[in-house]
């Protein structure tokens, strides 16, 4: 008989209640009253707790009424259970069906399977929302409804850090993303509108531990000098071994199906200064989700990136020589912990001739994130014209003397690609900044690794010599004597 949702609403009024993050206080969208966290805490404790109940009650036993959502939950004490052996699977069947009607007419297709039905305690309309999701708002009454059970017992998420961004932050922060980017369409800016913008509490998982390194590397110390006519380079090389650990605190890994890794990984870092336990209090006036993406699954991303960080930091301590290279290598990968958490984040879906963007931003420390369209015409302006100086720059530097030949042509030609291919990768970088994190580095503690084994042994020298004029820079040597043959390099026998 209980709802499995809270609605959270002012004591005072009645009204909508929503987490402000400026403040981090929760307001009162009518009369403008104002609670702590821990008021709104003790407030809803009692009915947070019998909604979670509710909704533990529900689950597990059978996903009829939980589909179907508008069959109360009536009778649900006894005697479900051969209900739902039985007769209920016909039932089930028709109430998935009916279940499906709904939401596949919105588009959401097979994934009515996934939908749950709960009933808005304020006006009694029906919430029709995704399996995972944890707090929403009743798009009849505005009023913003939470579903405890999604974070209760097991599933409670240890932390949360805060929104301290709002709406209009994020719509501001995405018109001034546009600023600067060279290659946007000029009319991308006025034409791409804002379809959905929402704030959503992200699940991630937290890894905090630490990687034991070992790594065996060659490494070569050059010394060069002239001797008569020679240059000699003398190479003392070194068989260098390096053992540390590498400590890791909470790389966190995004574990709802519904974010883009990538553009999760674009927003980071969270400031973890700012986490705090978890409370529900937080969640009024957001979306959140709670995870579908295991531990265990997410912590392969977590283990990879902490490895790669804990395999360049090792080699980093090889330091001294002229050249490096690993010959073996090897980590241990040891997860101490795992952390659940919420994060704050905003998403901006937007769309501009037919095409949808998203843009996401750390809803607590505003770094806004997301791929741009290019404009052709922009990127093939800007590669011409860096071209032509570079051309025209490069060209009457090496064509003024008084011999140029075709491989003087060929050299300026390529000495003025070479600037525009860097430009257009540049500008086009710019546009494209969404990308998978491959590295931990953010998350390293205690100072870095801890070598345990430090060995360079030397293992001999080894010397190469070059006559020195084949190796002159035509021209470079200005030789008072000789007659400047500027780039006569082609005639050397
Ligand atoms: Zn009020
Ligand atoms: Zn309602």
């Amino acid at each position: 008989m209980a709802d499995k949702v809270t609605t959270y609403q002012c004591p005072a009024c009645t009204g909508p209640l929503h987490f402000d993050g400026k403040t981090g206080i929760l307001k009162c969208d009518y009369c403008g009253s104002t609670y702590t966290v821990e008021e709104v805490e003790k407030l809803f404790a009692a009915k947070n707790e019998a909604a979670a109940a509710a909704f533990t009650d529900g689950a597990g036993k059978d996903t009829g009424p939980e589909a179907g959502g508008s069959q109360p939950a009536a009778g649900s004490a006894s005697g479900k259970n051969d209900q739902s052996a039985a007769a209920g699977s016909s039932a089930a069947d028709s109430q998935s069906a009916a279940a499906s009607s709904d939401p596949a007419a919105s588009g959401w297709g097979n994934d009515a399977a996934k939908m749950r039905a709960y009933n808005c305690t304020s006006c009694g309309a029906e919430l029709i929302c995704d399996e995972t999701t944890a707090a929403t708002r009743c798009p009849y009454c505005g009023n913003n409804t939470i579903i405890p059970g999604q974070f209760a017992g097991t599933q409670k998420p240890d932390y949360v850090i805060p929104f301290q961004y709002e709406k209009k932050d994020a719509v501001n922060a995405l018109k001034s993303y546009y600023k600067g980017k060279t290659l946007l369409p000029g009319a991308f800016r006025n034409e791409n509108h804002l379809d959905e913008i929402k704030g959503v509490y992200v699940p991630f998982w937290l890894y905090s531990g630490h990687v034991d390194a070992a790594g065996r590397y060659d490494a070569k110390q050059d010394e060069v000098f002239r001797q008569g006519e020679y240059e000699v380079t003398r190479s003392k090389h070194y068989e260098v071994d390096r053992e540390g650990t590498i400590s890791f605190t909470r790389v966190p890994v995004d574990a709802s199906t519904k974010m883009p890794d990538d553009l999760m990984d674009s927003i980071e870092p969270f400031d973890y200064r700012a986490i705090t336990d978890f409370s529900l209090a937080y969640m009024p006036g957001y979306l959140a989700n709670k995870y579908d993406v295991s531990s265990k699954e997410c912590g392969k991303r977590a283990y990879e990136r902490s490895r790669t960080t804990a395999e360049e930091s090792l080699r980093g301590t090889v330091t001294g020589y002229t050249s490096v290279s690993t010959r073996d290598h090897r980590e241990k990968v040891v997860n101490e912990k795992t952390e659940y958490a919420v994060f704050p984040v905003w998403l901006l879906s937007t769309s501009w001739q037919g095409q949808n963007f998203l843009f996401a931003m750390n809803g607590q420390t505003g770094r806004m994130t997301g791929n741009l369209p290019v404009s052709k015409a922009k990127q093939a302006l800007w590669f011409f014209v860096v071209f032509v100086l570079c051309l025209l720059l490069f060209g009457s530097f090496l064509l003024s003397g008084e011999n140029t030949t075709t491989v003087s042509y060929l050299i300026a030609l390529v000495f003025a690609l070479i600037p525009a291919a860097i430009v257009n990768a540049v500008l086009v970088g710019q546009m494209k900044p969404v990308a998978q994190e491959k590295r931990a580095a953010a998350y390293v503690t205690d100072g870095g690794i801890h070598l345990k084994v430090q060995n360079d042994r030397y293992i001999r020298t080894t010397e190469s010599r070059v006559k020195l004029q084949n190796r002159q820079a035509p021209g470079g040597g200005k030789n008072p004597g000789g007659p400047p043959h500027g780039p006569g390099r082609p005639g050397r026998h």
